[in-house]
């Protein structure tokens, strides 16, 4: 197991935590509030099933070992799941409280509760059983993100060898680098991975596929290979003035917000963030967090029609964000080749049109308009297929592509979901690799 550290000094440490992490005797108030009905609808909308009743029941008791075992069954990033899950939108959403018109069960900072306390100082071994009879198979999983994660410890439960290619430096993927650091922090991320490699993984970091290790080595070497390839680069407008300075992607500020000790917004009176996501959402709202005066989100919809959460982008209003709606960003201006502001025009049914909607001055303009699939890279595999999105083809049952050794999972098949949805994918992935390498078809009997 690596013992790799987030380094020092920056700016993700300088946020509190959305939520403050329960007392016992708030835990188990809340604990106590839940009814554990028999058919429990949170259970049916979390995407990994969790047994939400059972380990609250467990926590009430204070057996939390036992409510970490009871959500790490299920899901093995149940440490990060309970800080970045939507659960206002997934589990909170169908308890019975909130049907009742009341306030529902806080499943997830009781789940936060529980992995905090329950997995505190314990090898995942542990907690988990592992299989005894070790079938001396390998899996290469490319990328080190929740699908590979989730899918690579598994795996190891199943008693075979993972190994994980990953080109950043970090393992976790967007956990490690693209989320808020209100939700999650580098260091949080990195002490997840470091209880998920007990299980018996290894993660090879800063190796790339196709440039450090072939295709073909990664075929020759293991019996199965899963691609949990993650999005690509962040999407460019094509617009005049793109290139200047002081113009990035989310994802790319984002993770020089949360690895950069270097990075400096002192000089940034004014930013704007084009798109709305929850990833401009997010950005928006660190902006703000590390002292940017002005942040305002330009979007070409109206707010209704926002794919952000409603619940998240009230959040950032309240926090200062301003938004500009119905309008796009037409021409990034520019002096001495770093932006200065943004011209925007209206925008007809989602589209520009050419009357002017003045212009917004802006030393930093960020991009949350979308990630590059990696398209390339997953067809470089025989027969595995990219729809018209450039996701990867899968069967939705068994995660399989149209190779029968390669498996595929996480954003780069949803096009950009939930962890939890890369969660489930990877583990159903690793279920059916297993029925492989034991019975040589990853078919259900
Ligand atoms: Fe508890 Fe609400 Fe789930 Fe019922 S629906 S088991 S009350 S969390």
């Amino acid at each position: 197991m690596t013992n790799r550290q987030a380094p020092t000094g920056c700016g993700e440490q300088d946020f509190g935590e959305k939520y403050a992490l329960l007392s016992r005797a708030e835990a188990i108030f809340e604990a106590s509030r839940c009814l554990y009905c028999h058919d429990a609808p949170c259970i049916q909308s979390c995407p990994t099933a969790i047994d939400i009743p059972t380990f609250i029941r467990k926590i009430r008791t204070d057996n939390l070992r036992g409510a970490a075992r009871t959500i790490l069954s299920a899901n093995l990033l149940g440490d990060s799941c309970a800080r970045v899950c939507p659960v206002e939108v997934l589990c909170q959403s169908t308890c019975v409280f909130e049907r009742w018109g009341q306030e529902p069960i806080a499943i997830g900072r009781l789940q936060r509760y529980a992995m905090h306390h329950g997995v505190v100082g314990a090898d995942a071994t542990a907690i988990l059983d592992k299989a005894e009879q070790r079938s001396g198979q390998s899996v290469g999983l490319i990328g080190a993100g929740p699908a590979s994660l989730a899918c690579a410890g598994t795996l190891a439960l199943l008693g075979h060898e993972a190994v994980l290619y990953e080109k950043d430096g970090y393992p976790g993927g967007l956990n490690a680098t693209g989320v808020a650091p209100y939700k999650f922090k580098l260091g949080d991320n990195l002490q997840e991975v470091a209880f998920l490699e007990s299980l018996g993984m290894e993660i090879r970091t800063g190796v790339e596929v196709g440039v450090d290790v072939s295709v073909d080595e990664l075929l020759e070497q293991h019996a199965a290979v899963f691609l949990g390839l993650g999005l690509g680069a962040d999407s460019k407008l094509g617009i005049p003035g793109q290139d200047c300075a002081g113009v990035v992607g989310a994802v790319h500020w984002i993770r020089q917000l949360k690895t950069d000790p270097e990075l400096d917004v002192s000089g940034i009176e004014q930013a704007v963030v084009v798109g709305g996501g929850n990833t401009a959402v997010d950005a928006a709202r660190e902006l703000r967090g590390v002292g940017v005066p002005k942040v305002t989100m330009v979007y070409r919809r109206s707010r209704t029609e926002m794919s952000s959460y409603d619940h998240e982008l009230a959040a950032a209003l309240d926090e200062g964000v301003q938004l500009i709606e119905r309008a796009a960003v037409a021409e990034v201006l520019a002096a001495d080749g770093k932006a200065t502001a943004v011209r925007l025009v209206e925008v007809d049914a989602g589209r520009p049109s050419d009357r002017d909607a003045g212009t917004l001055p802006a030393q930093l303009v960020v991009l949350a308009i979308g990630q590059s699939k990696l398209r390339d890279l997953a067809t470089s595999f025989a027969d595995v297929a990219c729809d018209a999105r450039g996701c990867v083809e899968v069967d939705l049952e068994s995660m399989a592509t149209g190779n029968p050794r390669v498996f595929a999972g996480g954003d780069g098949v949803n096009g950009g979901m939930e962890v939890v949805n890369a969660v489930h994918d990877g583990q159903l992935a690793a279920h059916s690799i297993d029925r492989l390498i034991r019975g040589g078809s990853h078919d259900q009997a």
